[in-house]
């Protein structure tokens, strides 16, 4: 049986014999009022759903460096995530304005769609967007005043 969990992403329940289906469709209305797996746990590690709903745009490449580029990708997210829970924590920022650091990072990890790039900057530091991130907030803030 097919439904589709809150967040907007499939799910399925093998069909169950006649004197279980109560189970499976008790099982089914409790999963259409939550998210799935991933988007929990993303949103449990992150504050959001970057990977899960689709904002990080999909990458070029071979099927093989795509695979490793995304793990690159999420290392990237992981680093930058650490350094808001950071600020955060230390009152450099407030939480409106790592509402925006997450965005901006999307914005700006979205310039590079190529598999290849996040290969060959591998093991390199977040702060190579800076640049971007920079422009991403620019814009962000533009927006927010308008
Ligand atoms: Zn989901």
């Amino acid at each position: 049986m097919d439904f589709v969990y809150k967040c907007g992403h499939a799910g399925h329940v093998t069909e169950m014999p006649a004197e279980k289906q109560h189970l499976a469709d008790a099982y089914v209305k409790r999963a259409e009022q939550r998210d799935c797996s991933d988007c929990t746990q993303e949103l449990q590690e992150y504050g959001f759903r970057p990977i899960s709903q689709g904002r990080l745009i999909p990458l070029q490449g071979s099927e093989k460096q795509i695979a490793w580029a995304e793990k690159i990708r999420k290392e990237f997210l992981d680093e930058a995530h650490r350094n808001f829970k950071k600020s955060l924590a230390a009152g450099v920022n407030t939480a409106e304005e790592i509402e925006r650091a997450k965005e901006a990072t999307i914005i700006a990890f979205n310039q590079q769609n190529q598999a290849k790039w996040w290969i060959d900057n591998r093991g390199r530091r977040v702060s190579i967007f800076d640049e971007e991130y920079r422009k991403a907030q620019e814009v962000l803030v533009a927006n927010e005043n308008s």
